[in-house]
């Protein structure tokens, strides 16, 4: 049936990025994924997506699919060299033997699996129940160690048990809003579509933002506690402090409803306002105020209630769980928890963070948020799982976590590594030992939708897997809400005209399967092997019959769901746990917990503790002057395995960059735009340095994002950089082992790489797919060199680089070949002596014939410029926004710095608004005619530019542009009165 005649259909399901958890909805037609919108029934948004939820149909095109997928499985027969695909059935039984000989060779502790807060619940609880309940060891780790486990240790610590006590209602509930170590308005942009909600709804709301750098959140804040890296616990100890002092905790609720403050209590005797202030860099009086806003005491008689919202800023450090739990004494000191408005709220960076916490996908986790060193619960596990049927049992010993289980393999004590839906040679920190764990070891299997993340290149045996769009199951959100994932298409195959690996095939024996069904099946070849007498440990026919195993194993404990069945989110929509057997959809329970006072401890008491303040791992020295913090970006995600193929979403920050203060700058005589090498004593990277007031002095922040996949180099020793995370320590926190990506002490040097080039081209989607993987290959081949998607409705591909060496000439031929440089009607200047290389080609003239007026509009479809590029300032952006370029002809292949004619512009600022692309210039000069107080000036905006009127995720940089743009003068020169 042709792709028109076939019906259009909307699936609901959820946004595969953060733990917001949004609903979608996703049109399709036949098997193509058309389009996507909020789903306005989900709780979670409401119908609202931010700039990444919106574009997600985007990134399952099926052309850009043939290029990113990994589509069928393939072995690597030898390190290095090229894979070789196979069938599902050669693929499961070869992961099966080589695990089951690893494990009759050196033992079950030899394996290791390594899996993903982007699992559905049901993938999550297969894996876990192979690796604890089948293979017999505990070494099953997953990437929300690198996001949340300081927050589960936290939780437990002190309400005792993983749960996240509040809801997403409670933001228009609260009268103080604390957020500490989260850029909200980047990270959850949805969830801050409700901050911003609330305070226009309530005025008198006050937003109390704890964070280093001057985010997009941190400008919105009424007070914005710019304390210095790591300082967290002195902090929250001060501010208890001064709570105490003043008289503003809840002795009754203390009294009633805790133990341990009398401990806690003479600690932070020394932690004085004085001592604070000097130790986080802040002002006293920012401290009572803080305070006093914490406790709500400006209520009168009832106090205001106070919601906290944390996430990285306090979990990636050495002092995660203390920061969890130094925090949540404010909440417990004053009563702070377990009523609308109030309460510490952990949010969660991952879709189903939450799910793989319910299941114990960790290392030091049972399910069922049981515990692995609590021999009663390893017990119930094992009755059913129906191990004590057969004698045997759950390891006791915590297995290996993210960063110990790869130092392990590098160590060679782990010989088997099974990585599923993760990309550790991008995300985990210390790269250069990742990268030796993944040499050293002797299998490494790697599931996985994409094709292109780092660590496939290390994979001995490659498994597709379904991803957004294709999946099956159920996900838990930052507030405990259940939602189903539904498939809207099935998994494509690899397309005849598409593969270069693989004999043209699209047999179904071949296309990836669901990341639960693969462990299945995985783990039934694994018990034959090694336990053939007993029972099929793994009946599962469906993701439903994995759910209800689960569901039965959360019985009687705190996340109780045995009420809930995928027949009723199906007919009641996404529902919050706990939901016990004989509890309706909605009870008391369920939104907020803790509101009885009564916690889940031996005694029914919260448990305050008392942590020591420690700074952290790395302090900077005079040889690494430099705090390095690494975060997100508004429109990528994690890796950039999905977000990265697009280059709509490349528009707000385009490439690379090291943010780092100006005076910090001018201090080192660089200048914006200059290459340097950032080192910590693991690895280094070579970027260009940009200004930005965000950071403080003595401070650097480079994005989470940047791997290897998209920023190249060498380093001294011509050896292959490998992104930002070369740079991050592998410290760790002692309770949560949560490693401390917020915090790596480097240095700045200038680097001395002459000879740059920059080359891009628009290209039909096929060929820049081809064009981008194979210039992605050569990214190792200088100095520097990145390689990035730009566009929206056309494809662009821009490769830069800089080396000691000009570029030879065959090389400038082959980007030429690669880009449609080779055209006769390409203009080009040559002068190989002097290194110097440029190349231009304008689109053909369009169907109205070459007329002159036609010639004149041409843009330009190809830019390559070598040796000296000092004219891509100009030229980059001619190219990029596709502006007339014809009359410029010849001019074009001058080597200068500003554009020959004035009509050709000098450069376009950073995209602000994602959705309709409107540059930061474009609102500033607009907002230069914008009067009246804030609100008017952004409404008169947004009537001019429609900028933040779509997703809305750049309202907050919206607000920070219109507070630092100041209002027209009137005509007697004093501003307009508001
Ligand atoms: Fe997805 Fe954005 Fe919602 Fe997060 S806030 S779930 S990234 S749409």
């Amino acid at each position: 049936m042709a792709a028109a005649a076939e019906a259009q259909r909307v699936t609901r399901s959820t946004c595969p990025y953060c733990g917001v958890g949004c609903g979608v909805l996703i049109a399709s037609q036949g098997n193509r994924i058309t389009g996507v919108q909020g789903d306005p029934d989900h709780p979670a948004n409401r119908g609202r997506l931010c700039s990444k939820g919106s574009t997600l149909a985007h990134t399952a095109e099926a052309t850009l699919a043939q290029h990113t997928r990994l589509l069928q499985p393939l072995h690597r027969p030898q390190r290095g060299a090229p894979t070789q695909p196979l069938g599902w059935n050669a693929a499961l039984d070869l992961a099966a033997q080589r695990l089951a000989d690893t494990v009759n060779r050196h033992g079950a502790d030899a394996v290791g699996v390594y899996v993903s807060g982007q699992l559905l619940t049901e993938d999550y609880y297969v894996f876990n129940k192979l690796v604890k309940g089948l293979l017999g060891t505990n070494h099953i780790d997953t990437n929300s160690r690198l996001c949340m486990s300081s927050a589960v240790a936290g939780y437990k610590a002190t309400l005792g048990a993983d749960a996240p006590p509040a809801c997403y209602d409670d933001v228009a509930h609260a009268h103080t809003l604390f957020i500490a170590g989260s850029n909200t308005a980047w990270a959850h942009p949805v969830l801050f579509r409700r901050v911003e909600d609330a305070r226009a709804a309530r005025p008198d709301l006050k937003l109390i933002v704890v964070d280093p750098r001057r985010t997009d959140t941190a400008a919105q804040a009424d007070l914005h506690l710019a304390l210095q890296p790591g300082t967290d616990v002195a902090l929250f100890h001060g501010l208890l402090h001064i709570l105490l002092w003043e008289g503003w905790v809840d002795h009754a609720y203390i009294a009633a409803h805790t133990t341990g403050f009398d401990a806690l209590k003479a600690l932070v005797r020394d932690f004085t306002p004085d001592h604070v202030a000097s130790t986080c860099g802040l002002n006293k009086s920012d401290l009572f105020t803080a305070a006093r806003w914490f406790a709500g005491v400006d209520g009168g008689t009832t106090r205001w209630p106070t919601l906290s919202l944390y996430c990285q800023g306090l979990n990636q450090s050495t002092s995660g769980t203390d920061k969890n739990t130094a925090l949540i004494n404010l909440h417990l000191a004053t009563g702070q928890i377990g009523r609308p408005g109030a309460g510490p709220f952990s949010l969660t960076g991952q879709p189903n963070a939450m799910g793989g916490r319910e299941v114990g996908g960790l290392a030091n986790l049972l399910s069922a948020h049981r515990d692995l060193s609590n021999p009663t619960h390893r017990a119930e596990v094992e009755a059913l799982w129906g191990l004590d049927r057969v004698g045997r049992q759950v390891p006791h010993q915590p297995g290996r976590t993210a960063v110990d289980l790869f130092q392990a393999a590098a160590d060679g004590e782990v010989k088997a590594l099974w990585i599923a839906c993760t990309n550790p040679a991008q995300s985990l920190p210390d790269q250069n030992t990742v990268r030796r764990a993944l040499e050293r070891a002797e299998f490494v299997v790697v599931q996985e939708a994409f094709a292109t993340t780092a660590t496939t290149a290390y994979a001995d045996l490659l498994l597709p897997a379904t991803t957004w769009g294709e999946k099956d199951g159920t996900v838990t959100n930052s507030e405990r809400c259940i939602s189903r994932v539904r498939p809207a298409v099935q998994p494509p195959s690899v397309s005849p005209s598409a593969t270069t690996t693989a004999a043209p095939t699209a047999d179904p024996d071949t296309a990836p399967r669901h990341d639960w069904l693969i462990a299945t099946q995985v783990a039934q070849r694994l018990q034959a092997l090694l336990r053939p007498h007993e029972p099929n440990l793994f009946p599962y026919d469906t993701p439903e019959s994995v759910w209800n195993e689960h569901r039965e194993s959360t019985r009687g404990r705190d996340l109780d769901i045995t009420g809930l069945s995928y027949d009723l989110l199906e007919r009641s929509g996404p529902q919050q746990w706990p939901l016990p057997e004989g509890q309706a959809p909605g009870w008391s329970g369920q939104a907020r917990l803790y509101a009885d006072g009564r916690f889940p401890t031996p005694d029914g008491k919260a448990r305050f503790t008392a942590p020591a303040y420690r700074p952290v791992a790395e302090p900077r020295v005079a040889r690494y002057p430099f705090a390095l913090t690494t975060g997100r970006l508004r429109d990528q995600w994690h890796g950039m395995s999905r977000t990265g193929t697009i280059g709509r979403l490349f528009g707000h920050v385009p490439e690379p960059v090291l943010n780092m203060h100006p005076q910090d700058l001018s201090r080192r005589g660089l200048t914006e735009g200059q290459l340097v090498r950032v080192s910590s004593v693991r690895g280094g990277v070579v970027v260009p340095v940009q200004s930005s007031d965000q950071v403080g002095l003595g401070q650097l922040f480079m994005a989470m994002h940047w791997g290897s996949e998209v920023l190249g180099g060498q380093d001294a020793e011509g050896r292959p950089l490998n992104g930002v995370n070369a740079l991050t320590t592998p410290a760790t926190c002692p309770t949560s082992r949560q490693p401390e990506f917020k915090h790596a002490a480097v240095r700045i040097d200038k680097v001395d790489l002459p000879w740059t080039l920059v080359a891009m081209a628009w290209l039909p989607p096929e060929q820049a797919h081809t064009a981008r993987r194979q210039l992605a290959e050569r990214l190792h081949h200088h100095g520097y060199a990145v390689c990035v998607p730009f566009g929206r409705e056309h494809t662009g591909v821009l490769f830069r680089t800089a080396s000691a060496q000009p570029a030879t000439a065959e090389e400038l031929q082959w980007l030429e070949n690669l880009l449609g440089l080779q055209a006769p009607d390409t203009l080009r200047y040559r002068d190989a002596r002097n290194g110097q290389h440029r190349a231009v080609r304008f689109f053909p003239p369009n169907a109205s014939g070459p007329s002159p007026e036609a010639a004149a509009e041409r843009p330009l479809a190809a830019v390559l410029l070598a040796g000296d590029t000092r004219s891509a300032a100009w030229i980059q952006p001619l190219l990029q926004q596709r502006q007339p370029a014809g009359t410029l002809g010849r001019a074009l292949l001058q080597a200068t710095a500003t554009s020959p004619t004035p009509s050709a512009t000098a450069g376009r600022s950073a995209q602000v608004c994602a959705c309709l692309n409107v540059s930061q210039d474009a609102i500033t000069q607009r907002l230069a005619t914008c009067t009246g107080d804030d609100g008017q000036r952004l409404q008169q905006l947004q009537a001019a530019l429609a900028c933040g009127t779509q997703c809305g995720s750049c309202v907050p940089t919206l607000k920070t542009l219109i507070r630092q743009t100041p209002i027209p003068p009137t005509p007697t020169g004093a501003p307009l009165a508001i």
